[in-house]
């Protein structure tokens, strides 16, 4: 058990997590919106933060702000190791093996742009194959569109079925002898489904091609091993799972880090310069150029030792619970289509109603305090495989409660009657 759990006779039995103690923690969660209560369900765009987090950032700059790596004063000293103690909670929460392997970035896009530019740009040539599926956001597309289009490789798309699940029989089949690199989200930011991605990823072995996961929905939501998973990327951002916006992580297996050449190159990430030549630094540091966001990595350590003090398990359940209850409810609206209803899915929940433009009835729930995201959510290609340009996206966090639930689909009621 954790400070965060209560023994009641609730819905999903008598040990659930308290959520009205997580949701103190938020203190944007006490703000009124247009005379309602905020009802935040737009958490795949980003997350609301804790005090803690707020804090940790806050004692930063008050009191030992600093550059890190090369002072010799005591402020340098305090600053590092704060920063270096926030790369290890990441190591460990998401259990590689080194800190070596903890890539500090500005979030998941520039990771990915960060290995298509290196790792892709050193091993795709022309005409080789780069994997991708259907539900990827445009991050985890346009990077490797502009490496293809760079090298004549080709781009080889995983289709998807009607519920928007990854047909594993198709994925089988574009593995060849060409494919260089598979490239795939683990959870989908406009249909929630969870991916297999344990089982992607060994096939992709099983022909030694390497893989990266885009974990920045998964990273909040689902307990993340990339050792277990056998991941040679994983990245996300940090502001996803309650961390400050512009923080993020590039995870890449030591041996393959190793070998890559640097991304950007200036201080920080070398060992010795001369006007011929340099020697490059130590991993991580190799893809560190430059000064960092110290204060927001040190907010990010601080919002993953605020998960694990409630447990990834626990949040993971709790969001389960509530997406199937969501689903549910939603699809008892008469006029309403669920884009995206695996079983296997996760806190998104992306719909249309008949007759209403995505962007009015976000405007309507608005209205009632509830902020979701009306779009196309930085992945149209998904949206056009359901023939559509724009959906409404309400998202799901670790404060949000059946009863905001409830506001949701009684709102959306509202809507499509009238
Ligand atoms: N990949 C997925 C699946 C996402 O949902 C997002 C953001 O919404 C991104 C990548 C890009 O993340 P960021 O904008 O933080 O770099």
């Amino acid at each position: 058990s954790s400070k965060y759990t209560k023994k009641i006779n609730g819905p999903y039995g008598n040990q659930e997590l308290d959520i009205n103690l997580i949701r103190k923690d938020f203190p944007i969660l006490q703000k009124r919106v247009n005379g309602k209560p905020l009802v935040w369900l737009d958490n795949s765009a980003t997350t609301q933060k804790p005090n803690c987090v707020i804090k940790a950032i806050d004692n930063y700059y008050s009191e030992y702000n600093s550059n890190i790596h090369r002072g010799a004063h005591t402020l340098a000293k305090i600053a590092t190791e704060a920063y270096e103690g926030a790369r290890e909670k990441i190591r460990s929460f998401i259990n590689a093996d080194s800190c070596e392997e903890i890539i500090f970035v500005r979030g998941t896009t520039e990771a990915i742009n960060l290995v298509a530019e290196t790792f892709g740009d050193d091993k795709i040539q022309k005409e080789d194959e780069i994997i991708i599926s259907v539900m990827e956001h445009h991050s985890n597309i346009v990077p490797w569109q502009k490496l293809a289009q760079k090298k004549g490789a080709i781009i080889k798309v995983v289709p998807i079925d009607d519920c928007g699940e990854i047909i594993m029989e198709e994925y089988a089949k574009l593995l060849t002898s060409r494919t260089k690199i598979v490239a795939i989200t683990h959870l989908s930011n406009v249909l929630g489904t969870i991916n297999p991605i344990k089982k992607m990823i060994e096939m992709a072995h099983h022909i030694d091609v390497p893989v990266l996961i885009d974990g920045a929905q998964s990273i909040p939501h689902i307990g993340v091993n990339v050792k277990e998973l056998d991941a040679d990327f994983f990245v996300f951002s940090g502001h996803k799972i309650y961390a400050p916006t512009g923080i993020g992580v590039l995870y890449g297996k030591k041996a393959i880090l190793e070998e890559m050449t640097p991304w950007q190159r200036g201080g920080g990430m070398i060992k010795d310069v001369n006007f011929e030549t340099t020697t490059y630094n130590d991993l991580p540091y190799k893809f560190e150029a430059g000064t960092g966001n110290i204060a927001d990595a040190i907010g990010l350590g601080e919002a993953i030792a605020y998960i694990n003090n409630i447990g990834i398990e626990r949040v993971q359940l709790h969001e389960k619970k509530l997406t199937s209850y969501a689903m549910d409810q939603l699809s008892q609206i008469p006029s309403i289509r669920l884009i995206g209803t695996s079983s296997n899915k996760s806190s998104v929940l992306s719909y249309i109603l008949e007759g209403v433009t995505p962007e009015d009835v976000a405007k309507f729930l608005n209205n009632d305090g509830i902020a979701v995201r009306a779009g196309h959510h930085c992945a149209q290609p998904v949206l056009k495989r359901y023939g559509l340009n724009s959906a409404v996206r309400a998202s799901i966090g670790i404060y949000n409660t059946i009863e905001e639930i409830n506001a949701l689909v009684g709102s959306t009621l509202k809507i499509a009657r009238y």
